[in-house]
């Protein structure tokens, strides 16, 4: 495994690629998620291609008030996953060298990423969206995986490429949980222990959505109402950033319910913010 630190190392090393590369953008902290990134992206190039992996805390994506400086950097046990994972590059580059102070060319998605997580974080998409055009170019990736716990993000990602032409898959992985449900998340080592066991609520509300709409249940406003009620009693110190059930696609809300939904929430323990989804095929619609 190589470790590559510049950008432009890593844009001469891609240069050269003569062989499928499928790439894992992460912000390190890696856990059993992310390891199933890796392990779905050597399945798509198989022993012949490339997996890269990227480790980037990417500052653009975090907002004034959160959590840039104290987010997890565990980097020797990071490579020393991916090291066992069988990755074949880790890309690790400085901030100043992904974002010289100078930087003046953002990338924007402006219709799913202005709702949901869009609005509770203001720039957050625009940063994700900026890092990602600048590793899918310097990567040059053939595959690029996402994982689907991130489903707004992912959704976006997918817009990105298509509209801005990568000539890249985005494939997506599911999401890895914890015994009791709990999405596997770096941020779930912020948790006290109360918080900890309350953030297991956040997922079994979604599940019971997903149960309502199996059953017949077709009112988003209902579907909505009995979600909150659940997650309060589940969980009665955490709160409700939203609960809400859209178009799997386009993240559109309707009163109705209908073809391919996702039951979306998010949800603050205290200062840390979690989010979780479902996606749910709604019978005969
Ligand atoms: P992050 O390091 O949080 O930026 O995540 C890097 C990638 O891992 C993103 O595509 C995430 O959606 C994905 N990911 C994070 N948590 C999980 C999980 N529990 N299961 C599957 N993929 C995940």
């Amino acid at each position: 495994m190589k470790l590559v630190k510049s950008s432009a190392a890593m844009a001469r090393l891609s240069a050269k690629w003569d062989r499928r590369v499928a790439f894992v953008p992460t912000m390190g902290a890696l856990h059993a998620g992310h390891v199933s990134l890796i392990t779905l992206a050597r399945k798509k190039v198989g022993s012949t291609g490339l997996v890269v992996v990227s480790i980037f805390v990417n500052p653009l994506q975090f907002g004034p008030q959160e959590d840039l400086s104290r987010y997890p950097r565990p980097l020797a046990d990071d490579l020393r996953q991916c090291r066992s994972a069988g990755v074949d590059f880790v890309f690790h580059p400085s901030a100043p060298d992904m974002h010289p102070s100078a930087s003046s060319v953002v990338v924007d998605e402006n219709a799913l990423a202005l709702g949901l997580c869009g609005a509770a974080r203001p720039g957050h998409f625009r940063g994700v969206c900026t890092v990602v055009t600048k590793l899918f170019h310097l990567v040059r990736p053939d595959f690029a995986l996402f994982g689907q716990k991130d489903y707004q993000q992912l959704a976006i990602i997918r817009r990105l490429a298509r509209e801005l032409n990568f000539p890249v898959a985005v494939v997506a992985g599911p999401t890895q949980r914890e015994r009791d449900g709990l999405a596997m998340s770096s941020r779930n080592a912020y948790l006290t222990v109360e918080q900890r066991r309350a953030a297991g609520a956040l997922r079994q509300t979604l599940l019971r959505g997903a149960a309502l709409i199996r059953t017949g249940e077709r009112s988003a406003a209902r579907i909505e109402t009995r979600l909150r009620k659940l997650f309060h009693a589940l969980a009665p110190n955490a709160r409700i950033d939203y609960l809400t059930v859209v178009d799997s696609i386009n993240l559109q809300r309707r009163h109705r319910v209908g073809g391919r939904v996702v039951l979306l929430g998010a949800a603050y323990f205290g200062a840390t913010r979690l989010i979780d989804n479902e996606v749910v095929t709604v019978p005969n619609s």
